[in-house]
C-alpha cells in the first residue's frame, strides 16, 4: 500500500471576515499617458505611442467597469491626477459605480527622484486635485513603480491617509509604527511584465498568452488560499483592457468566486478591517512585527 504524501498546510496568515480563507484586492492603475510622459514630456508628440496609452482611460476603463458590475465586485483604482484632470468623466464614472479611487502621483513621478520637500508638495497637489475635480479625499496611495522613500510612510500618515499599497515585504496587511496600514503587493501579480510592449521607446517584452498568465496568477492565488493571504492584483487598463485580457480577468475572478472562500475588498475595506482587528494577523517573522 502506498501512503499518501504529506502536504504542508501552515496555519492561515490572517483571520479574514465572513470566515473567508483569503482576501483579494483587485487594483487598476490608470496610468494612461503618464506612463510615457513621466519618462519624457517630449513623448507627447509621439502620437501612436500616446494613442496606445490613451486606450486605457477611454476604452478600457468603461469596459472594466462593465465587467466588475457583471462580476459584482468592487475594485480600487489608483489614478495619477494628470489623468483625473484630463478624463474627469471617466473618473466620475468609477466613483458612480462605488469603486475606490486612490492616489498615484500627478504625472506618475518616480519618488526616488524627489527630495522630501518636493515629495510633500507633490502629495498636497494630488490631494487638492482629487478634491477639486472629483470632490473626494483619497484614503490610499500606491507609489508609481511601487517605489517609496524613507519618509513617505510618515508623510502619508501626516496627511491623514489610511493605507499604502507599495511595499512587498509580506503577503498580508500590516500596520506601520505610525498606524498607517500597508497592503503589500508583488511583481508576479502585475500585468506589465506579462503584456506591456511598445516598439519605440522600447518597453516590455513579448505579449504573453492569456492561458499562461491565467496559470501564473491562479497558481499564486490557489496557494494564497491555502496560506490565508491577501491576493493583491495590479492591472493597467491600457494593457488588461484589451478584449482577450478582459476575458482572462473574467475567467480568473469567476474561478476565484467559485471557491466561495475569497473576501473581495477595496483597499479601504482591508485597511479598516486590520485597523479594527489587529489580532487577525498571525506573525511569522522572528524579528517581530516592527517594520
Ligand atoms: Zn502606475
Amino acid at each position: 500500500m502506498i501512503s499518501s504524501p504529506k502536504i504542508y498546510r501552515p496555519e492561515p496568515r490572517f483571520i479574514w471576515p465572513e470566515k473567508k480563507r483569503c482576501a483579494a484586492m483587485i487594483c487598476f492603475d490608470v496610468d494612461g499617458e503618464t506612463t510615457a510622459l513621466s519618462e519624457d514630456v517630449a513623448l507627447e508628440s509621439r502620437v501612436s505611442t500616446m494613442s496606445q496609452l490613451r486606450y486605457g482611460p477611454t476604452i478600457a476603463v468603461p469596459r472594466i467597469l462593465g465587467l466588475l458590475e457583471s462580476l459584482e465586485i468592487k475594485a480600487t483604482f489608483f489614478i495619477p491626477t494628470y489623468i483625473v484632470e484630463k478624463y474627469p468623466r471617466t473618473c466620475t464614472s468609477i466613483l458612480e459605480k462605488s469603486h475606490e479611487i486612490g492616489l498615484h502621483g500627478h504625472l506618475h513621478e518616480k519618488l526616488s527622484g524627489l527630495n522630501p520637500d518636493e515629495e510633500e508638495t507633490l502629495l498636497d497637489k494630488t490631494l487638492d486635485i482629487m478634491s477639486n475635480v472629483l470632490g473626494i479625499v483619497p484614503r490610499g496611495f500606491r507609489a508609481p513603480w511601487f517605489e517609496i522613500n524613507p519618509g513617505t510612510v510618515d508623510l502619508l500618515a501626516s496627511r491623514g491617509l489610511d493605507y499604502n499599497a507599495s511595499l512587498m515585504d509580506d503577503d498580508v496587511p500590516y500596520l506601520h509604527k505610525n498606524g498607517l496600514v500597508e497592503i503589500p503587493g508583488q511583481w508576479m501579480l502585475e500585468d506589465w511584465e506579462q503584456f506591456a510592449f511598445n516598439a519605440d521607446p522600447a518597453w516590455g517584452f513579448i505579449p504573453e498568452d492569456c492561458d499562461k498568465v491565467f496559470n501564473l496568477w491562479w497558481q499564486e492565488f490557489d496557494a494564497m488560499l491555502d496560506y490565508g493571504c491577501c491576493f493583491n492584483l495590479t492591472l493597467h487598463p491600457w494593457l488588461s483592457g484589451r478584449p482577450s485580457r478582459i476575458k482572462l480577468l473574467e475567467r480568473l475572478i469567476s474561478a476565484m468566486q467559485a471557491t466561495e472562500s475569497v473576501w473581495f475588498a477595496t483597499g479601504s475595506e482591508i485597511a479598516d478591517y486590520i485597523s479594527n482587528n489587529p489580532a487577525a494577523r498571525r506573525e511569522l517573522c522572528l524579528e517581530g512585527p516592527a517594520k
